[in-house]
């Protein structure tokens, strides 16, 4: 047998229920099958709004340190923002996105066959997350009818040239693993390319030009292409979700998006996302900090249990993230335990347990 792979993994809790889903990843990474020849050594690490009160910064520079030099991957829980603005502080993941050059952000919306009427939802968001108009180069004037605000939308080649590539990958890899499990229905990978070009020729033009040579390549030949003008994707989207596979969109139009598609699943408890550069990948849950339900145990975790299992496939552990999704999947299709926000009574634990006994 060969020797095990060791991944070296930052676990960053941050705020909140961060401090009770981040545990759960990490079980659910010490429980994997030991066939899968995986072992993990785990780095405590902080980041967030108490970290900030503590330390007088919201990302100290030993969590980014760290994260380049011992780690292969990382999980972030949430960050609690605080309702007025503080001196000094700003949002770590934001920061971190930047230090590490993550510039994909990627969001996956599934529904399960058991849990949906019709076709399953399985989608995936990759969203632009470096340009476009968050270079936050905006500025204010007196004009002559009153005040003029305006902002810098940029767009360029190596940005969305390296967001479709890495759009076109996932979209081989969902193939792959989706061809392991026979329930489903499509038979070719798809990208759909999302912009505004008709109105944008320059920016939403370069964008779209760049995402069709970038998804041309040879390697992506079995990749069914096409292009979805953004508000006609947003109706589409909502219309028949069950149709997408993978949407690549500048970081507005995917910002928006995302959020939008996450509606379709009932629970921000479900959503996973990752931050992916070219040598790194965060797991991250789509919610916040919930401090509504904070320290009850009532957390639903398998937004987290899928942010790690993403977290998997990009650090190239394609099997144990398939067999995640699985016992996740298996979990929500018996619908013995739910945790409150799909309706249950199951704790955060009870959840974590039901999901493991499932692995
Ligand atoms: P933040 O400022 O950190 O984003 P928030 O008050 O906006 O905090 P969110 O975490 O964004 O709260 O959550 C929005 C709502 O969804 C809250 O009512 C929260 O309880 C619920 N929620 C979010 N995540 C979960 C989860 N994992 N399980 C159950 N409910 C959740
Ligand atoms: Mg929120």
């Amino acid at each position: 047998m060969a020797a095990a792979r060791t991944l070296r993994i930052g676990l960053i809790p941050g705020d909140g229920i961060g401090r009770e889903v981040i545990p759960a990843g990490r079980r659910i990474l010490e429980s994997l099958p030991s066939s899968l020849n995986l072992k993990f050594n785990f780095v405590d690490l902080e980041a967030g709004y108490d970290t900030f009160k503590k330390t007088g910064s919201a990302l100290p520079d030993k969590t980014v340190e760290t994260l380049k030099k011992e780690c292969d991957g990382a999980l972030f829980g949430a960050v609690s923002s605080p309702s007025t603005k503080v001196a000094g502080y700003s949002s770590p993941i934001v920061a971190l996105r930047k230090k590490l050059d993550l510039y994909a952000n990627v969001r996956p919306v599934k529904t399960t066959i058991g849990s949906s009427n019709g076709n399953p939802i399985d989608l995936v968001i990759v969203r632009e997350n470096t340009e476009d108009l968050y270079v936050k180069e905006e500025k204010t004037y007196d004009g002559p009818d009153g005040k003029v605000a305006e902002a810098i939308k940029r767009i360029s080649e190596r940005a969305s040239s390296r967001i479709s590539t890495i759009a076109g990958e996932i979209a081989l890899r969902r193939q792959k693993i989706r061809s392991a499990a026979p329930t489903s229905i499509r038979d070719q990978p798809m990208v759909t390319i999302t912009h505004k070009s008709n109105v944008l020729s320059q920016t939403d033009g370069l964008f779209r030009e760049t995402a069709r040579k970038a998804l041309a390549a040879n390697k992506f030949s079995s990749v069914l292409v096409e292009e979805q003008i953004v508000d006609s994707m947003v109706y589409k989207l909502f219309r028949q979700p069950e149709y997408y596979d993978v949407i690549v969109a500048p970081n507005l139009y995917g910002d928006i998006l995302s959020d939008g598609a996450a509606a379709l699943v009932g629970s921000l408890g479900l959503v996973p996302s990752a931050n992916v550069g070219d040598n790194f990948a965060i797991g991250e849950p789509c919610h916040g900090s919930a401090p509504d339900i904070e320290g009850q145990n009532i957390a639903n975790p398998i937004a987290t249990l899928r942010s790690v299992a993403l977290m998997l496939e990009f650090l190239g552990e394609e099997a144990a993230a398939a067999k995640i999704y699985a016992a996740v999947d298996g979990n929500l299709d018996a619908g013995k335990f739910l945790s409150p926000d799909m309706g249950g009574k199951a704790s955060t634990t009870e959840v974590l347990e039901d999901v493991l006994k499932r692995l």
